[in-house]
């Protein structure tokens, strides 16, 4: 049997990092497991400045914020296993798939925060080679440096699609459109603004209908939809692209979480069925938080924030600070988070939080928590 860990941590984004420096600071024994082989979850492919305040690292490129974060929980005597995915988990086990052998991690409080996984949507040719997640190209643009081809579409205008759009440019890679099935821009207007003055189309009230190639993605058809988002076939073109990159939405990636039993609610806003936890981020199952996009979709510095919470809460639960130190921290999270989410998105976030905490305090049957 390994050695017992006051804490273990699954995923080294923005979320688990900061919950391993409030434990780390405090005096815990930590360990954090990542699947990837760089600190920073989703910021290590970040080539861009982040938006938000210097208590969140904004205004650093996010491959940098996540070695930043890293580095600080290092000096904190954090221990990291990278390119280590966790597969299992029981009451306070985790199997872990490091090295190419399986092995178990012990310790007393478990904290998730394994962020989320892209959306797919389904059209003729969805499963050509060249269609993929706009979070998978940039993988292979920024971090890999290939270039999917010479010409792109992006389908989704959240702010996923955007910055990616944005991205590829800057990579010297064009982009035909991004289309959005909405009326609306989905992600911020300065982003899509930089976008247009580049030349880039984003074109509304339109969708994909096909992918189409020999052995790999040539074309893509586009099509608009009326008011009521019914399809205008006669409106049908064709663009030559090499690729197509969908940025649909995403899901929270919560499986430890159905596996290890906590009680679910549905919520549309938070991105789908995520484990219902209270304000110090704990679930249903003792001993077991959760903290960032699993929580819920939402951004970098709100991860940040819900990731102190619950390296908080379980150092205090641990021994390792007091309930008044614990109190006091966590009035200035909340009142951190309370202005993070005072945009329009953030608003209908902040209220859907707390129908999951109010939940949390009922009885931990699964709910839909719809708008
Ligand atoms: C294109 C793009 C641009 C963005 N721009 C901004 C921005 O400018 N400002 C901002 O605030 N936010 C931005 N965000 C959002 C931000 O990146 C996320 O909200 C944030 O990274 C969520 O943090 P997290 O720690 O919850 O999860 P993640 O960053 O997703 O990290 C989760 C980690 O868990 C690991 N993991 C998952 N499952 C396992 C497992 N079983 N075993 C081991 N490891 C596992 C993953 O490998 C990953 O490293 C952007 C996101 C994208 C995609």
């Amino acid at each position: 049997m390994s050695e017992l860990y006051d804490a273990a941590i699954i995923g080294a984004g923005p979320a688990g990092l900061r919950a391993a420096i409030e434990l780390g600071k405090r005096g815990a024994r930590v360990i954090i497991v990542d699947e990837n082989p760089y600190p920073g979850g989703q910021l290590f492919k970040q080539i861009h400045k982040f938006f938000g305040s210097s208590v969140h690292l904004a205004g650093q490129r996010g491959f940098l914020i996540g070695q930043e974060l890293m580095d600080s929980a290092k000096c904190l005597g954090v221990e990291f296993w990278l390119s280590s995915a966790v597969w299992g988990i029981t009451d306070h086990t985790l199997a872990v798939l490091h090295e190419k052998n399986t092995h178990e991690i012990h310790a007393k409080k478990i904290i998730l925060a394994t962020g989320a996984t892209e959306n797919a949507i389904s059209f003729s040719g969805s499963t050509l080679p060249g269609v993929l997640g706009a979070g998978a190209l940039q993988t292979m643009v920024n971090l890999h440096r290939v270039s999917p081809g010479r010409r792109i579409l992006i389908v989704g205008s959240g702010n996923v699609g955007l910055i990616v759009a944005y991205q590829m440019l800057q990579a010297g890679i064009q982009v035909a459109a991004v289309v959005e099935a909405s009326d609306s821009i989905r992600g911020y207007g300065v982003h899509a603004a930089k976008l247009r003055r580049a030349g880039v189309p984003v074109l509304l009230r339109t969708t994909i209908l096909a992918a189409a190639g020999r052995n790999r993605v040539e074309t893509a058809t586009l099509a608009h939809l009326d008011e009521r988002q019914k399809l205008l076939p006669e409106t049908a073109w064709q663009e030559n692209v090499a690729a197509v990159a969908v940025a649909a939405g995403l899901t929270p990636l919560a499986e430890l979480a159905w596996i290890r039993g906590c009680a679910f609610g549905n919520s549309a806003a938070l991105g789908g069925f995520i484990p219902l936890h209270d304000a110090d981020m704990k679930t249903s199952v003792e001993d077991f938080f959760i903290a960032g996009d699993i929580a819920g979709i939402e951004e970098a510095s709100t991860a940040m924030e819900e990731g102190s919470m619950a390296g908080i809460a379980a150092a205090q639960e641990l021994g390792f600070c007091s309930t008044e130190e614990k109190d006091r921290e966590k009035k200035l999270i909340y009142q951190r988070l309370e202005t993070l989410r005072s945009g329009s998105f953030g608003h209908i976030r902040q209220t859907e939080k707390i129908k999951i905490f109010t939940k949390m305090k009922g009885e931990f049957d699964e709910v839909r928590i719809d708008l």
